[in-house]
């Protein structure tokens, strides 16, 4: 019989050979899930050194070769952190990606303070730009509006795991019937699919799990920006924000849209990386 760090260590190599990146930091993980212990806890270091039984043994070779398949390691643990928050996420839904932690900053940043705000998420997915967001400002209230089935189901999932208020809406953002559902909000935000036919075609194995759904954006990935800004401007009070998580060289088409309906003080931020991910704009 093994310990579970012996385990561990079969795992790392096995993850190495296969070409994993970061294959200690998957294979801690991989064995916490296994042992049904938070890799990150004292305890877990701890448990390590006990005799691993045949179950442990079974299940970590099964994570591990779900791994190797190239599934993503977050799909596999079922839950992962986000702007400090948990979040489940599985088949069918988009994972959080810490890019997007640039688009909670710069709303947190550039909201209007003047009273309770209204914010709507578009795309919304796991839910984690809006509950983010719900935890950090004074709101009155934040909806959520996501298309897929799936993806709702841990939307709503994770609005109670967080404790949020966040109020989930089923319905097609590029649908006009779901506007009319809404009265004008202060903030607008949106992480929308946006890559282009030629990323689809590039994807990382990872991300080739992930819903299709989630991740185009038409040809050249500007779909949902057109359509959004043009229908849901509507749906901003004066002096609104409108905020986008955008992709790499996105900044100057997503800034000229929102110049061209009319919105003022457009700016796009950069990321840790320093490439521009988020795109605000001001209702004029
Ligand atoms: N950032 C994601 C990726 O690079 C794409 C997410 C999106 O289209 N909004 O895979």
């Amino acid at each position: 019989m093994s310990s579970c760090a012996q385990l561990m260590q079969a795992c790392v190599k096995q993850l190495e050979a296969a070409g994993i990146e970061d294959a200690l930091l998957n294979a801690r993980e991989l064995v916490g899930k296994a042992m049904q212990t938070d890799c990150r806890s004292i305890e877990f270091d701890m448990k390590l050194k006990q005799q691993a039984d045949s179950s442990v043994q079974t299940q970590v070779e099964n994570l591990c070769k779900r791994r190797i398949q190239g599934e993503p390691l977050q799909y596999i643990i079922g839950e992962w952190e986000f702007y400090g928050l948990p979040f489940k996420v599985g088949k069918g839904v988009l994972i959080p990606r810490q890019d997007t932690e640039t688009v909670v900053e710069t709303v947190l940043r550039k909201a209007p303070v003047d009273k309770p705000l209204t914010i709507i998420d578009l795309c919304a997915g796991s839910g984690c730009i809006a509950v983010a967001l719900e935890k950090h400002l004074e709101c009155e209230k934040v909806y959520a509006v996501e298309k897929s089935m799936q993806a709702m189901d841990y939307l709503r999932q994770n609005i109670s795991l967080n404790n949020s208020r966040v109020i989930a809406v089923q319905g097609d953002v590029t649908d006009e019937q779901t506007l009319n559902r809404f009265d004008t909000a202060d903030i607008i935000v949106s992480n929308p699919p946006y890559l282009t036919k030629e990323d689809m075609q590039a994807l990382q194995k990872e991300v080739s799990f992930e819903p299709e759904s989630a991740l185009f954006g038409g040809d050249d990935g500007l779909d949902f920006y057109t359509t959004i800004i043009r229908l849901w401007k509507t749906r901003l009070r004066q002096g609104g924000m409108m905020a986008f998580e955008i992709g790499i060289d996105m900044q100057d088409e997503v800034m000229t849209m929102l110049v061209r309906h009319g919105f003022e003080n457009v700016r796009a931020v950069k990321d840790a990386c320093g490439i521009f991910r988020c795109v605000t704009g001001f209702k004029k």
